[in-house]
C-alpha cells in the first residue's frame, strides 16, 4: 500500500454534492484539494461497466493531467429488485437534454420497482469506490457501502441525487432529511474513505 506524502490532492469529480462531502471527510488530514473542474479540466468518458473501472479512469485523468496526485469516486445506487440498476449508470439515469434531473430519475426508479411488485422493503444499496491515482500510473482502491431501502414518495432536501428515496438500515429518515453530519458518518462514501484513512492515510491521520 503506497503511503500519499503530499500536500496536495486533486479531487477528481465535477459533481457538487460529492466534492463537498469530500472535500469536508479531507478536512482533518490538512491537504490542499483542488477540484478537477478548477483546474479547467474536462470529464473523461466513463467507458467501463464496474465502479472500479470508471473510478480508475478519472483518478488517473487528474493525475496524469496535473501531476498531481487524485483522487476520484464512483458511485451510485444499487437496488436488489432491479439486478442492481442504476447502479454505474446512475448519473445517466438522471441525464436530460437540460442537465441531470433526479427527480425524474428517482420516479423512473420507483416506476421500475412497481413493475417487479417486488415485496417490501425493497432493498438497495449505494457503492462508493473511491480511487487514489498518482502521476506515476499507480493507484489505490477502495470499495464503500450502506445497505438500506427504497421509499416513496422521495423525502427530504438535505442531501443530493438519490438520496430522498433511500432510508439507510436502522433509521426511519431518508439520506435527504437526515442531518448531513450523520449522513457522513455511516455513507458508503465514508466506508470507503475509512479504509483510505486506515491505508494510504495512514501518517496523516490526527
Ligand atoms: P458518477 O459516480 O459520477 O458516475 O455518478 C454517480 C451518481 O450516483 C451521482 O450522480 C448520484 O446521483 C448518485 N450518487 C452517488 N453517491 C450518492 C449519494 O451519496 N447520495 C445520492 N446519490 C448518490
Amino acid at each position: 500500500m503506497r503511503a500519499f506524502d503530499g500536500k496536495k490532492l486533486v479531487l477528481a469529480s465535477h459533481n457538487k454534492g460529492k466534492l463537498r462531502e469530500i472535500a469536508e471527510l479531507l478536512e482533518p488530514f490538512g491537504i490542499e484539494v483542488i477540484s478537477a473542474g478548477d483546474l479547467g479540466f474536462e470529464e473523461p468518458d466513463e467507458t467501463e461497466d464496474t465502479f472500479v473501472g470508471n473510478a480508475r479512469i478519472k483518478a488517473h485523468f487528474a493525475a496524469k493531467s496535473s501531476g498531481l496526485p487524485a483522487l476520484s469516486d464512483d458511485s451510485g445506487l444499487a437496488v436488489d429488485a432491479l439486478d442492481g440498476a442504476p447502479g454505474v449508470y446512475s448519473a445517466d439515469w438522471a441525464e436530460t437534454p437540460n442537465g441531470r434531473d433526479f427527480p425524474m430519475a428517482m420516479q423512473k426508479v420507483w416506476n421500475r420497482l412497481e413493475e417487479t411488485h417486488a415485496t417490501e422493503p425493497r432493498t438497495a444499496r449505494f457503492c462508493c469506490t473511491l480511487c487514489l491515482a498518482w502521476p506515476d500510473g499507480h493507484d489505490e482502491v477502495f470499495e464503500g457501502k450502506v445497505k438500506g431501502h427504497i421509499v416513496w414518495p422521495a423525502r427530504g432536501e438535505r442531501g443530493f441525487g438519490y438520496d430522498p428515496m433511500f432510508v439507510p438500515e436502522g433509521e426511519t429518515q431518508t439520506f435527504g432529511e437526515i442531518d448531513p453530519a450523520r449522513k457522513q458518518a455511516m455513507s458508503h462514501r465514508a466506508d470507503a474513505f475509512r479504509q483510505l484513512v486506515s491505508g494510504p492515510f495512514k501518517d496523516l491521520a490526527k
